[in-house]
């Protein structure tokens, strides 16, 4: 059994996300062979010389399933693509390319944050190439501690005012551009997070049959999309009562 994840956001200021998260490493995780984790999982992160004793807990929590026999896969997000080599050895994880395609039970999978499916929100992407520039990352990294703070608060202030202007449909993925990059990889199987729409989407490319899953974000309940000989499930959970599934996932 795998399971994926994606859109945390784990912040100190959000015990509960943080408690249902590490439920879910101490219970479900433990038997599955990987779990991935599909970017934002944090919702703040200025470098890993940065730590906080916080992301610190989370990171050894990490290291211990890591120990335990599951492998561990984490992909950037939009909030957290400063994770780099010294947190990942630390916890144990795998860093992941935006997109990499994996086997999941004999199956190719095509594996996204889904910020770069949002092509039509053009400010955000000419941000985006910036910020992925290595040799603008190197810079980042190496700023002063104050700098790098202050720098994360003002993005992260902008991002919120942006999002609140923007019609609707321009934060969700461009639907040309799913077929596209489907085809580009050669999967019939995508799946990303991002747009915080959890849903499971038929579509066709050429004569197959497709489907895009969008992982759901933790803010009132937690989502996970299991795979195994059953097939892909995506279902929501109680922060609370991680047995009991949630209505209408
Ligand atoms: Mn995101």
């Amino acid at each position: 059994m795998i399971l994926l994840i994606s859109d945390l956001h784990l912040e100190e200021e959000r015990p509960d996300i943080t408690r249902a998260f590490l439920g879910l490493l101490n219970g479900r995780a433990r038997s599955a062979q990987a779990l991935y984790i599909l970017g934002d999982f944090f919702e703040a992160w200025i470098g890993d010389d940065a730590m906080t004793p916080f992301q610190r807990s989370i990171c050894e929590a990490l290291r211990e399933l890591s120990d335990s026999g599951t492998q561990l896969f984490l992909m950037h997000g939009n909030r957290d693509f400063l994770i780099g080599k010294a947190f990942c050895k630390a916890a144990g994880v795998t860093l992941l390319k935006d997109p990499t395609v994996v086997q999941l039970h004999g199956e190719p999978v095509l594996l996204m944050h889904g910020d770069s499916l949002c092509t039509r929100d053009l400010g955000y992407m000419k941000l985006r190439r910036i910020l992925r520039n290595p040799i603008v990352l190197f810079i980042l990294r190496h700023l002063p501690l104050r700098t790098r703070h202050k720098l994360a608060r003002k993005l992260r202030s902008e991002s919120r005012a942006q999002t609140r202007m923007k019609a609707n449909d321009i934060v969700d993925v461009t639907p040309e551009e799913v077929p596209r990059v489907m085809q580009q990889f050669g999967v019939r199987t995508l799946v990303h997070g991002h747009t915080h729409r959890p849903a499971i989407h038929k579509l066709q490319i050429g004569e197959q049959a497709a489907k895009r899953i969008v992982l759901g974000d933790w803010d009132k309940q937690g989502w996970a999309l299991q795979v195994d000989e059953q097939g892909f499930q995506l279902a929501a959970f109680d922060f609370v009562n991680p047995q009991l599934a949630l209505p209408g996932a």
